[in-house]
């Protein structure tokens, strides 16, 4: 029941991801009733959605797990360090079933309308079905990465072939087998899905406008003895992990890209390579701050890849041109090898643009490949896309689409003046994505329930973000980066790969200095926010 009669629930939680999951357990925990909805048929969001060939999270196994119940933790057994997505779905359906979670939620339902009723101080939530919902509290969950982009390519529509997203991969996998395919875009969802197609199709060109970086991930079982050290203390693991940049459990090597050697520099890059995955990014400290530094690095990977690819005008088209860490670095298992297979053709799209795609396949200002499946492997609308397809509405009718017309702002990246009672779980300008999202998910969920017990136990109605405090965190996330390279270049990071969205890089840079300042706001009685009675 909630604790005030005029809703249906305390809150209202929008989406049955990791996020989702967490946030419905908590709250029932903690006494608060608790509606969830998801567009998908059941748990997992980017685990439910991405089911493409070679889906697997890049955090290890034992980093990338909750750890809100000892016993969970204790009980669950990984199979391999990286784990392939159905094994993280078979997690996250365990999850449901062992906390009894698939009772919160209404699935195959999407929330169109989020309304904030000013006179009642609540949430109208409306769902595609058209059912209404009322709750005091609003906390989304949509994820930061599952908007799925598909480009305005002329012509997309009338392909006669198959067309799928990686984002969206059907439940049923794709039968490639004999089949001409055709891949647009080589980012992380791309370099994984590359590999595995390249060997189950007959043909397979890859359509790649911007050549990516991509460390092996050297993917291995996990063994048991290695699982058992982590579980002796997984606690002492966890606080481990968390209290190092965003929580992955490793510190960046101290030294500077150039004050060593060549060669030492070369055995140092080689040794990260051989190790995989993404601690390559703290090779040296300054490689994405300094210009020379990230020199080194860019001229590492050309090597590499010059090494690997037999095929030099292949190997040509693959060396990356942009600065290493503008883009998220991707992790793959025999990425640029594949591009030495007999049936796999790269195109480079700087060279060749795509005129138009036809009933045929593709046609390039060069050339026309003819293909029966089509993969758009191009990404998504980061961060605000989630939000921003649902109609967001807050104090006066305000849309949370006019509110960030400019670009996101928001106080903590959880809450955003003039929408109160709203909660965003990872939103923008907070850590997310640069983090294991897995604990800081958990660090959000932890710190909404707390502020919903401490409005509860203070007789408090309303809360929300304060104009100023919530300017001044927009200035300090721009102060966090200023000169960094990361901010400064094409990627999702800074909506730069959605034509029209405003530029502007939305993540909080500092974990677990950010998991402090959260505390710190909440112990000051939720400073920064504007707090009212009932
Ligand atoms: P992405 O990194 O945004 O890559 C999209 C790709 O599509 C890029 O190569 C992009 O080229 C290309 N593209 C987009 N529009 C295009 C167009 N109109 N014409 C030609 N090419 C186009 O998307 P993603 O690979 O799905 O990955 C997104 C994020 O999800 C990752 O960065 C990562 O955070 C997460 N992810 C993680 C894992 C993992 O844990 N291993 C796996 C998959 C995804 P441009 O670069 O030129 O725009």
């Amino acid at each position: 029941m909630p604790s005030n009669p005029s809703v249906d629930f305390d809150a209202i939680v929008i989406g049955a991801g990791f996020a989702g999951m967490a946030m419905v357990h908590r709250l029932n925990r903690d006494g608060f009733s608790v509606q969830g909805f998801e567009t998908g048929a059941d748990v997992g969001g980017t685990w439910y959605w991405n089911r493409y060939p070679g889906a697997r999270c890049d955090v290890p196994s034992l980093q990338y797990s909750y750890q809100f119940s000892e016993e969970l933790q204790q009980e669950w057994e990984w199979s391999e360090h990286y784990a392939p997505q159905p094994e993280i779905l078979r997690y996250a359906n365990h999850v449901a079933e062992r906390f009894d979670l698939r009772r919160f939620f209404r699935f195959n339902t999407a929330v169109t309308l989020a309304e904030f009723d000013e006179a009642n101080g609540h949430w109208k939530i409306t769902a595609a079905d058209g059912s209404v919902t009322r709750a005091h509290y609003l906390i989304t969950a949509v994820g930061c990465l599952s908007a799925a982009n598909t480009p305005d390519i002329p012509g997309l529509n009338t392909f006669a072939g198959q067309l799928v997203h990686t984002g969206h991969w059907p439940d049923e996998g794709v039968a490639m087998e004999g089949k001409r395919v055709g891949v647009i875009g080589t980012g992380s969802s791309a370099v994984q899905a590359i590999p595995i197609i390249a060997e189950e199709a007959e043909h397979l060109t890859v359509f790649q406008r911007t050549a990516t970086y991509t460390v092996p991930a050297h993917n291995r079982p996990l063994a048991p003895e290695e699982a058992q050290e982590v579980k002796r203390d997984y606690k002492g693991f966890r606080e481990f992990c968390s209290s190092k940049p965003g929580a992955y459990g490793m510190l960046p090597n101290m030294q500077s890209a150039l004050e060593v050697s060549d060669a030492e520099r070369q055995q140092i890059y080689e040794k990260a390579w051989q190790a995989g995955g993404i601690p390559f990014s703290g090779s040296f400290y300054d490689i994405t701050y300094d210009l020379k530094a990230n020199d080194t690095a860019q001229a590492f990977f050309h090597g590499k890849i010059r090494e690997i690819v037999k095929n030099p005008e292949t190997a040509r088209k693959l060396l990356p041109k942009h600065r290493f860490g503008v883009k998220r670095l991707c992790v793959d298992t025999n990425y640029y090898e594949t591009f030495n297979r007999a049936n796999v053709a790269l195109v480079d799209l700087t060279e060749e643009p795509i005129e138009r795609i036809t009933e045929a396949g593709i046609r390039t200002t060069a050339a026309t490949y003819e293909l029966d499946i089509l993969v758009l492997a191009t990404g998504f609308d980061a961060l605000t896309g989630p939000l921003l397809r649902i109609d967001i509405r807050g104090a006066g009718g305000t849309r949370l689409r006019d509110v960030w017309a400019h670009g996101a702002e928001t106080y903590l990246g959880v809450s955003v003046a003039g929408f109160p009672n709203m909660f965003i779980l990872s939103g923008p300008g907070s850590p997310s994505v640069l983090t294991n999202m897995v604990v800081s998910i958990e660090q959000h969920v932890g710190w909404v329930a707390d502020c919903l017990h401490y409005l509860r136990a203070q007789g408090l109605q309303r809360i929300e973000a304060d104009a100023a405090a919530q300017q001044a965190w927009g200035e300090e996330l721009v102060a966090m980066v200023a000169g960094s390279i990361i901010a400064t270049g094409n990627s999702w990071y800074t909506g730069a790969n959605i034509p029209g969205k405003p530029r502007r890089f939305m993540v909080h840079v500092d974990y677990p200095g950010y998991v402090k300042r959260c505390a710190e706001v909440a112990a000051d009685g939720y400073r920064g926010f504007k707090l009212a009675g009932g």
